[in-house]
């Protein structure tokens, strides 16, 4: 698993990823599917859809947010894990890769538990926040355009109740945060964002290194 090399020893990470990861067999053909798209970086790597499952539980979610679908893998995972009487409402600009999530969403037998808009995720926030839903939502996850992480970051923790959980992917870049001389936008926007919720005495987080770095933060 390549995507630890330096960090993990493979033969850890094989051991874990064995006795850790159920992936059903619609999750490992929508990966698979996903696998061949020229974007398929945006889909998060199995392990990490197995711990959203278990996010999901410990937050006995029901109301989530998540921002950025792409082809769904994510919510799917998510989906799986809610009650019968779950919601997801799924931020994303792209009609077009979302079309394979929803294909996905119907064979699981999970599509009515998904609220897709197609808009600018601020948009979506603010508009969702204006009809009073602030304090609802029981967990979120953010994986989008990484410079409008810091706003999806403050609208999102208006809209969870407390106790709830915002999960926050990328967080890592490929270790480009560490490099303070970077002038890569996103880099900076990420960088700055995780010294900036390190001091946030709203939450208390966790920048955990699993796949490309993923930050969980609980709301106070
Ligand atoms: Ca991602």
């Amino acid at each position: 698993m390549s995507r630890y090399e330096g960090l993990i020893d493979p033969t850890v990470v094989d051991y874990v990823l064995t006795n850790s990861v159920h992936e059903t067999e619609i999750l490992a053909r929508l990966r698979k599917e996903t696998a061949d798209h020229p974007k398929s970086n945006f889909q998060i790597p199995p392990e990490q859809g197995q711990l959203m499952r278990v996010l999901v539980r410990i937050a006995q979610a029901r109301n989530v947010i998540e921002v950025g679908v792409f082809t769904g893998y994510s919510s799917l995972n998510i989906a799986m894990a809610l009650p019968d009487d779950g919601k997801i409402l799924a931020c994303d600009v792209s009609d077009e890769y979302t079309q394979v999530a929803r294909r996905y969403w119907q064979e699981a037998g999970i599509a009515s538990k998904i609220d897709l808009r197609i808009a600018p995720a601020a948009e979506t926030l603010d508009k969702v926040l204006a009809e009073g839903g602030a304090g609802k939502y029981d967990f979120v996850f953010i994986d989008a355009d990484k410079t409008g992480y810091p706003v999806y970051y403050e609208q999102c923790l208006k809209l969870l109740r407390t106790g709830g959980v915002m999960a926050l992917d990328n967080m890592l870049s490929r270790g480009r945060v560490m490099n303070p001389e970077s002038h890569d936008a996103d880099v900076q926007a990420l960088a700055t964002l995780n010294r900036f919720i390190y001091e946030d005495s709203r939450v208390d987080a966790f920048l955990l290194p699993l796949g490309d770095g993923l930050t969980l933060a609980v709301k106070k």
